[in-house]
């Protein structure tokens, strides 16, 4: 007998020892963790909600400046924050209030540089309210220094479900982001949670431990290196929408171009992926590249022209965070050729960062436009087949329970909940009354339209627009000028009511007669196409009546052949339903 074989003979009782420990280590930290995620609290009622009215303090200042530094901290899942607020007073005020999850509770509150007493200030449900030291009147400025930090809520599902989200490399590096739309800002930096409410300029400082990086919005100011081995990364950005501010921190690396554009500026493009993917990293910058030519030609300036395109890796599936959307698409192959979740994400720098809703129940100016683009960008990609095919797509899945348009102040979470609002319909459904609206109006008029709501002006050129707010009656008004006829009847019908409008056909003999049915008797005089025996002719419909004698009884007949108008169609009902029971795989 060998040694070997005498340390072999002892060897059974040992590893049963250590799978032993082994497993009641891993079932400790199942414990664990199992306990973390049960323990996280609810969040506040008011904190849950994003695009809450402003109260009267909040509307009687202009938030012009927010200076945020997060020191985050992915061992403790923590991260602990100072925020310098900057405001110009509009009205007198002698307190002002700010929203954030009291889950992170304020350590001190600063105002013009004066410490306030702990009884200044209270965080009620998520509405904090600071009384200042004095009244402040009209053309003041008011400076709030915010000290605070804890436990952010932790996203369940991102990004449907938002908060931060603590993730890990394949190697066990952190790989932390955040992703806060329907819940807003408030999750993490002391904000005014409303989508009508922009700050002038955002600056980040994110300090993050050693080998990390954090990319974020806007241009990088510089990257400091503290004593301790930690790196602080400073941006700024203008005008970002609220919970388009975001942190992304992991060891990543940076795939980086130069993209010249048609309208005469010279930008930085960035993609920041983690280690190991340099070839797929190259690829989706190459496609960045493109992509961004193509909706400067088809849209207009792209509206961040002085600050980057960039797209950073997420372990959640994305979201349009200004000039750093979210990318966590995995480089998955597509037949089309193209990354939809990045031209997706991207299309919003435009629907949602430069136009953004006046109200969240105008919405699908966000996601209908944000999903018209990628049948768009398919067709220059891949010509009709692309167009074509997306298109169908998205008709599969159209669900018509609720308006897409309200008419009343809607929070984003009515919007998304399928129980109160129309949920996906903003998207697909609102990409199809935008194909529908195009192929009424033609190209000229429907692009024209979408520059004009988008950049407030039909002629945009880097440096002549700013950022604004737009509404489902503005661009209902704009289309009806440049189509040069009153348009109501057509977003009466597609966006304020919830069920589509059906084309009764009826053929007797020689005689095609075809009738609009929509809800409520609406007017709908939208025109149809009809081939007759390979003939085509357009009906008017005026009055919602119109036919067509046919030259014999045997005439081939195709109504709409080019699929231009999204209408009722009990096939594709019945086939969503029964997709709809089916077991979801993921
Ligand atoms: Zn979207």
């Amino acid at each position: 007998m060998t040694t070997n074989e005498t340390a072999a003979a002892g060897a059974p009782h040992r590893d049963r020892t250590l799978w032993l420990i082994a497993v009641v280590l891993v079932l400790a930290l199942a414990a664990i963790i199992w306990i973390a995620n049960r323990r996280q609290p609810e969040l506040a009622a008011r904190t849950a909600k994003t695009g809450m009215p402003l109260t009267r303090e909040q509307q009687s200042v202009d938030f012009q400046t927010a200076d945020l530094t997060f020191d985050v901290q992915p061992n403790k899942h923590r991260i602990d924050g100072r925020a310098i607020l900057g405001f110009l007073v509009k009205a007198p005020i002698a307190k002002l209030q700010f929203d954030l999850d009291p889950e992170l509770p304020i350590q001190s509150i600063a105002a013009d540089g004066q410490q306030l007493q702990g009884s200044a200030w209270k965080n009620d449900a998520g509405l904090v309210t600071v009384n200042l030291p004095a009244p402040k009147n009209p053309g003041d400025k008011l400076s709030l220094t915010v000290v605070y930090g804890g436990k952010p809520h932790v996203a369940k599902r991102a990004p449907w479900d938002g908060g931060i989200v603590w993730s890990h490399t394949k190697d066990g590096k952190p790989w932390v982001a955040t992703a806060v739309e329907g819940e807003g800002c408030d999750l993490f930096w002391p904000c005014f949670d409303n989508s009508m409410v922009e700050v002038g300029t955002v600056t980040q400082h994110v300090i993050v431990p050693k080998g990390l990086a954090a990319p974020s919005n806007g241009r990088l100011l510089g990257v400091d290196n503290l004593a301790d081995g930690r790196t602080r990364w400073n941006w700024q950005a203008r005008r970002p929408n609220n919970y388009a501010i975001a942190i992304d921190v992991a060891p990543y690396k940076l795939a980086k171009t130069s993209y010249d554009s048609r309208y005469g500026y010279r930008m930085p493009v960035e993609f920041w992926y983690l280690p190991g993917e340099d070839k797929q990293a190259q690829k989706l910058l190459a496609e960045m590249v493109q992509t961004i030519g193509f909706f400067e030609a088809t849209i207009g300036p792209y509206p961040w022209w002085d600050e980057k395109m960039g797209v950073v890796e997420t372990p959640h599936l994305g979201m349009e965070h200004q000039t750093i959307n979210a990318y966590g698409n995995k480089y998955k192959a597509a037949p089309e050729g193209f990354d939809w979740l990045m031209n997706h994400e991207f299309s919003h720098e435009w629907f949602g960062n430069q136009l953004t809703n006046a109200d969240w129940d105008d919405m699908w100016l966000h996601e209908g436009f944000g999903s018209y683009m990628q049948p768009v960008s398919l067709a220059w990609l891949n010509g009709r087949m692309g167009y074509d095919a997306a298109m169908f797509k998205q008709r599969q899945t159209i669900a018509n329970k609720f308006p897409i348009v309200s008419g009343r102040h809607q929070t984003e979470e009515q919007v998304y909940d399928p129980k109160t609002g129309p949920g996906g319909d903003i998207y697909v459904k609102g990409s199809w009354v935008l194909h529908t609206l195009r192929g009424l109006i033609g190209d000229q008029a429907f692009w024209t339209s979408v520059r004009r709501e988008v950049y407030g002006r039909p002629d945009p050129k880097p440096g002549n627009f700013q950022p604004r707010f737009g509404s489902t009656n503005e661009f209902q008004a704009i289309t009806s000028q440049e189509a040069h006829r009153n348009l109501k009847w057509f977003f009466d019908v597609y966006l304020r009511q919830a069920k589509l409008p059906r084309l009764v056909t009826t053929r007797q003999d020689t005689t095609l007669a075809l009738q609009w049915r929509t809800p409520r008797g609406l007017p709908f005089p939208m025109p149809v196409e009809v081939d007759v025996d390979g003939q085509r002719q357009v009906l008017p419909m005026t009055n919602g009546y119109g036919s067509v004698m046919l030259p014999n009884p045997n005439s081939v007949v195709t109504v709409d052949p080019d699929s231009k108008i999204l209408r009722q169609n009990d096939a594709i009902d019945r086939y969503r339903d029964e997709e709809a029971k089916k077991p979801k795989t993921s």
